[in-house]
């Protein structure tokens, strides 16, 4: 016998959680998870940081709305903050100076907290750098920089969840979608569902489950990305290290976390979803570019990960209705930036779902329905042989 739902979402992710958390306010919802936890794949392998140098104007139009519930959640999500202070810096040698100041104007149409910085204040916040002719002249400080915490976001956004009477089922992956009268009928090994609203939270995977359910792909490109954690010399103190990222996109960022400083290449390989492994060549060529830029030596790698970024055309995420496919809700593409723009698109997903009024969060940040729904990318995507 078929379960009878309202709504199914198809992936444990960040993406689908959040989204189900609203979902639940309004419809019988249950999560479809294939591994036996949530965020097994990207949403346990980020960075976990907040900040506005990354993406374009929708990115941080998403990211600004995301902040009331992060510093405030509602108390069926979490009792306290959901982040932490930690400020970014961003750098630039010679050759990057344009890219910083470009970097300058951009952030400040979100937010009031950068400030540039020369070589001598640099050095005060990270002694480490190596600053001058060569080396980085320049930097965007950012005290409105915050570290998230993947695991408490994860869970906040599973306890508003269940206490709306949500369920989620692990170790539960869809080898079946198709449409079946008005219905969509989803298959697992252990238990088949019939629901009248699916959605494809499917992270990397997100392409392959519509192509499942015979609806058009949207050309998803999912990205692999390094991170790699090592030891600081003995007796530095990097806790006050902020996140620091080169603003050419040919460097690294690292940031302290629980007493390692953690670093990436800033990676960009294409790779098929899968259970993603870092390649030795990204693992050296973090270690080597953070020794490049500062005087720290990274002797021993204590730890390494790998995980997918998965971006559409336009790099911006996509909240919406198929329009080829009835009760078939795209929510992919979250790129580098899903944890900290998950609450907007959520909200964003409750308001399309169920014809709500467009919300006032993301209306203040300029953001509208078509810059997040499935249909702009349409135009551009080419039919694939299994597409209908
Ligand atoms: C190295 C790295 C650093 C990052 N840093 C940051 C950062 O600092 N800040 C930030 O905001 N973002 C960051 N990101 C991006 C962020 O991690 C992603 O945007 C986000 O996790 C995407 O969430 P998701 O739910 O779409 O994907 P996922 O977390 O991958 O979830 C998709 C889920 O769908 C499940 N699934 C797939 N197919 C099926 C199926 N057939 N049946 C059942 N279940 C299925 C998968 O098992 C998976 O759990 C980073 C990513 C990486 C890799």
């Amino acid at each position: 016998m078929r379960k009878r739902v309202d709504v199914l979402v198809i992936g444990g992710g960040i993406a689908g959680i959040s989204a189900a958390a609203r979902i639940a306010r309004h419809a019988e919802t249950v999560v479809l998870e294939q591994e036996s936890a949530l965020g097994y794949h990207s949403s346990g392998r980020s960075a976990t940081f907040y900040h506005f140098g990354i993406g374009n104007d929708c990115v941080r139009g998403l990211t600004a709305a995301s902040s009331d519930f992060f510093a405030d959640p509602p108390a069926d999500y979490a009792d306290g903050p959901l982040w932490t202070e930690k400020p970014a810096l961003f750098i630039a040698d010679q050759a990057s100076l344009s890219e910083l100041e470009a970097l300058r104007v951009e952030m400040d149409r979100f937010i009031g907290t950068v400030t540039r910085v020369g070589p001598q204040r640099m050095l005060e916040i990270v002694p480490a750098l190596k600053t001058g002719e060569g080396g980085i002249v320049a930097g965007l400080l950012d005290t409105g920089g915050r570290k998230l915490d993947a695991d408490a976001l994860l869970q906040a956004n599973a306890r508003a969840f269940r206490k709306a009477g949500g369920t989620i089922v692990f170790d539960a992956p869809v080898s079946a979608v198709a449409r079946a009268g008005d219905r969509w009928e989803v298959d697992t090994p252990e238990q088949g569902y019939s629901a009248r609203i699916v959605v494809n939270a499917a992270g990397a995977w997100a392409d392959e489950l519509a192509g499942m359910a015979g609806v058009r792909r949207l050309g998803l490109q999912p990205l692999r990305r390094t991170i790699i954690g090592f030891a600081p010399p003995a007796g530095l103190d990097v806790s006050g290290w902020p996140f620091l990222k080169t603003v050419s996109e040919d460097g690294f960022y690292m940031l302290p976390d629980a007493g390692l400083l953690l670093a990436s290449p800033m990676d960009v390989t294409p790779h098929d979803p899968c259970d993603v492994q870092p390649d030795d060549y990204d693992i050296a060529l973090a270690a080597w570019r953070v020794e490049e830029a500062t005087t720290l030596q990274v002797s021993r790698i204590s730890t390494r990960w790998a995980g997918l970024r998965s971006f559409v055309a336009d790099k911006v995420p996509v909240a919406g209705f198929a329009p080829d496919a009835p009760g078939f809700f795209w929510l992919a593409g979250q790129g580098g930036y899903g944890l900290q723009t998950s609450p907007a698109m959520a909200l964003a997903v409750e308001a399309l779902m169920f014809d709500l009024p467009w919300p006032d969060q993301l209306s203040r940040q300029g953001l509208r329905a078509e810059h997040v729904r499935p249909d702009r990318l349409y135009r551009t995507v080419q039919a694939t042989p299994s597409d209908n």
